[in-house]
């Protein structure tokens, strides 16, 4: 079963087909994020729903400005509250994180929640040891002795693989190479057991091999905790090798879902056909030639009307009657499954066969 499987009518965006079946631990529903700012409201997202269950790895791919980044800082309760309006519903194991106090929030975040961000470099901090930025997070928590919180820090690297954790716990973060930073951050995220990790690019900034050793890391812990996963990222070769599922964003909206297989295998959606083919695959064809998305993401100050894609997208014609630019196309789903875009079944399967596929080698 997927976490997409699981949706009610409380999306007004949706319509599903399947029942709930199991109750998800992370439940957004119809959440927007607008921000004021003194050019006019920013619709950073806008509608969104999607459920997420123990022990599953959510994927959101999407351009800069989809609304990914902007969607998990608001569930963790980081956004800049005086400047952002938040709707809809965050439910997280049954508590409603929408409206909630700072302080619940923040005991929420490390116990129950957490989060590995981009750039470890700028997120630990330089003035303190490693392993005291690791140990006051689960003191912070736990309300444990010094002494507890320094052997917690020590089997925390020791789990993400650090060598010789006992000594390399009283380094500061720039004595540790890229890679070790990363690492001690997902220690630092993990050290209170959390049950759901939202993990924002952390692998963009490394070479290969370290991302795939990182990558691993997270399956092993994910294995051992049950954790809850989203994983934020643009690149689609880190999708296919972490993801149950997949939310592909667009302009604040969610344009298609599915399971990992559906999304990448057989995309149904423009923007999903164009993000693939923008890419480089090992086993395509040299013959095959990378064709990227032409245009750029949208102004979510001033989003186009209708599908918010219409400008970038070659297949509002075959729509017709300028229907792409006036209506909003529903997302649809069908046992957690669809995409939202206007064009017919048929349409698609033969732009897909016709046009797409040869692209994706
Ligand atoms: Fe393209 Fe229209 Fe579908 Fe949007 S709704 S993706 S503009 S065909």
């Amino acid at each position: 079963m997927t976490s997409f499987d699981k949706r009610t009518a409380a999306d007004p965006a949706t319509a599903s087909a399947a029942a709930p079946a199991e109750t998800p631990f992370l439940s957004v529903r119809d959440l927007k994020v607008h921000f004021s700012t003194e050019d006019g409201t920013v619709k950073a997202v806008d509608g969104l729903s999607f459920d997420l269950m123990r022990g599953k790895t959510l994927g959101i791919v999407g351009e800069s400005g989809s609304g990914k980044s902007v969607t998990n800082l608001t569930i963790l309760g980081l956004h800049d509250k005086r400047s952002t309006t938040v709707e809809g519903s965050i439910v997280l194991d049954g508590q409603e994180l929408t409206g909630a106090g700072d302080r619940t929030l923040e005991k929420l975040r490390g116990n129950k929640m957490s989060m590995i961000f981009q750039d470890a470099l700028t997120s630990l901090s330089p003035y303190h040891t490693v392993g005291r930025q690791i140990g006051e997070v689960y003191a912070k928590h736990t309300g444990c002795s010094k002494k507890e919180a320094r052997a917690r820090a020590v089997e925390m690297l020791r789990r993400v693989g650090i060598p010789q954790p006992d000594m390399r716990v009283d380094d500061y973060p720039h004595q540790f190479s890229g890679g070790m930073r990363q690492r001690a951050m997902i220690a630092m995220a993990l050290v209170c057991d959390p049950e759901l990790l939202i993990a924002d690019e952390p692998t963009t900034a490394l070479d290969v091999t370290v991302q795939a050793q990182i990558l691993d890391l997270l399956k092993d812990l994910q294995r051992e905790f049950g954790t809850a996963i989203i994983f934020i990222t643009h690149d689609l070769g880190v999708i296919a090798d972490l993801a149950d599922d997949v939310m592909v964003m667009y302009g604040g909206r969610v344009v298609e879902r599915g399971t990992k297989e559906e999304v990448l295998e057989t995309p149904d959606h423009p923007y999903t056909w164009g993000l693939l083919s923008s890419v480089p695959r090992l086993d395509a064809s040299v013959d095959v030639p990378l064709v990227p998305i032409p245009g750029s993401p949208p102004s979510l100050l001033n989003p186009p009307s209708g599908c918010r894609f219409n400008p970038r997208c070659a297949y509002a014609s075959e729509v017709g009657d300028g229907v792409c630019t006036v209506e909003r196309p529903p997302l649809v789903l069908t046992a957690g499954r669809g995409a939202a875009c206007h064009l017919t079944p048929e349409q698609k399967k033969t732009i897909f066969t016709d046009t797409v596929q040869p692209l994706l080698g």
